[in-house]
């Protein structure tokens, strides 16, 4: 039996549930499927960080600022608690405190420089050992990805009428119609698959010509800290620099990247750099690595685990070292594009890519699709 749906989404990740969500209150009636029972994905094994301040000035950044907006408006309408949190990235290197002066020199409106005192107190997480200093931000966001990609479905079925189908693996797209595994059908005027990093399932050759790599993180988490570690901001060290697009705004980024090019080969081996996400609960999720393409295995490597965990150990400070976790994720990424996007035949489309910054940007990259894609000036 077909049933009939404005727009189908392939893909229960953040990147289907913010197109079915975008769909929806543009008054469109909406279908969405996950192969899985509830999402898997790079969606629930990130850090729940939602990280404007790494998104480079301009539109990018204008975009993650109204992701910010959205995940604000779920976490006023009850669908799942949102922390307005901010971040603080700490300098324990001369070179790394350089960087945070001169991109503060460039968004004074947007940060602002802390003394090593002040970072104590705001964040007894971060080691004081040879701290120099903070970069304070107050836009970030945390999110608890284990359980936002299942309350955001469920608010999508319950409130906007979304129909979402788990355990239901579309292995076709024929005309205008999805087909599942087991024979049922859905037409749809629209479909957008959000598959992630499955570049073989659907339209693969769309894939093999886009440009897109998938990249494997590897994550830890700690076992509860102490009342007195307990705190809010997310904490990112002067290795993160090397990573967010927008210190590469900063010309004395160089130094950073040649010191640790000479010093710690390995770190960039490994794509290596660490944050810190503490929850209330006391729980810390630190990470993290990030390999690509061919040099991805499905077994996890321990001396990533150790050379994140000597990183880890020089900038934050836990109680209890314990890992209660360890674990893998795997995303989508393009080497230019914020998010790849492609049209494989008329009313089907490509959504994904959205590589290490999917819970920052799909809210705002999913609202800027739809308005284009259905005529609306901004
Ligand atoms: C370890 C790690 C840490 C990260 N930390 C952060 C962070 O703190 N902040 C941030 O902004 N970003 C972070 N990211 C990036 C972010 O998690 C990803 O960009 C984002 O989750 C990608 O979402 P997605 O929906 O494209 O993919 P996924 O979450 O992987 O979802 C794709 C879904 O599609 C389903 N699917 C695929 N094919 C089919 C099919 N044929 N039929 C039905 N279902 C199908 C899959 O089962 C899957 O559930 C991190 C990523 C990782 C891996």
């Amino acid at each position: 039996m077909t049933h009939a749906f404005n727009v189908a989404v392939i893909g229960g990740g953040i990147v289907g549930l913010a197109h079915a969500w975008q769909a929806a209150r543009r008054g469109l009636r909406v279908a969405l499927f996950e192969r899985t029972a509830k999402a898997e994905g790079a969606s629930v094994r990130n850090f729940g960080m939602v990280w404007p301040v790494g998104q480079p000035a301009g539109e990018l950044h204008d975009i993650a600022l109204r992701s910010r907006e959205l995940w604000l408006e779920l976490g006023r309408a009850g669908v799942l608690t949102v922390q307005e949190c901010g971040s603080i990235h700490l300098a324990h290197h001369a070179d790394e405190l350089a960087v945070l002066e001169e991109f503060r020199d460039r968004r004074p409106h947007d940060v602002r420089l802390m003394t090593p005192t002040e970072v104590a107190a705001a964040a007894p997480l971060a080691n004081p050992h040879g701290l120099l200093g903070g970069l304070w931000s107050s836009s970030e966001l945390r999110v608890d990805p284990r359980v936002a990609s299942a309350r955001i479905a469920g608010w999508l079925g319950e409130q906007h009428r979304v129909a979402c189908h788990f355990t239901t693996t579309i292995i076709a797209v024929d005309d205008n119609r999805v087909i599942a595994t087991d024979g049922r059908t859905w037409q749809a005027e629209q479909i957008i698959i959000c598959g992630g990093s499955d570049f073989q399932t659907l339209f693969p050759s769309v894939f093999t010509d886009s440009g897109l790599v998938p990249c494997k993180l590897q994550m830890l988490k700690s076992v509860a800290q102490p009342e007195s570690f307990r705190q809010q901001p997310h904490l990112a060290s002067g290795l993160t620099l090397r990573h967010y697009a927008s210190f590469r705004e900063c010309p004395l980024l160089e130094r950073v990247q040649a010191r640790i090019a000479n010093q710690s080969p390995e770190l960039d081996r490994y794509g290596i750099h660490v944050m810190a996400s503490p929850f209330p609960n006391g729980e810390v999720i630190l990470g993290d690595s990030h390999e690509y393409g061919d040099d991805i295995t499905p077994f996890d490597k321990p001396e990533i685990d150790d050379l994140m965990l000597r990183e880890l150990r020089k900038v934050f400070r836990l109680a209890d070292w314990t890992c209660r976790e360890r674990w893998h994720g795997i995303y989508a990424k393009h080497p230019t594009l914020a998010v790849f996007e492609a049209e494989c035949r008329p009313g089907v489309r490509v959504f994904t890519g959205t590589g290490g910054a999917g819970m920052t940007m799909s809210f705002g990259l999913a609202e800027q699709a739809w308005n284009r894609w259905l005529g609306v000036t901004a």
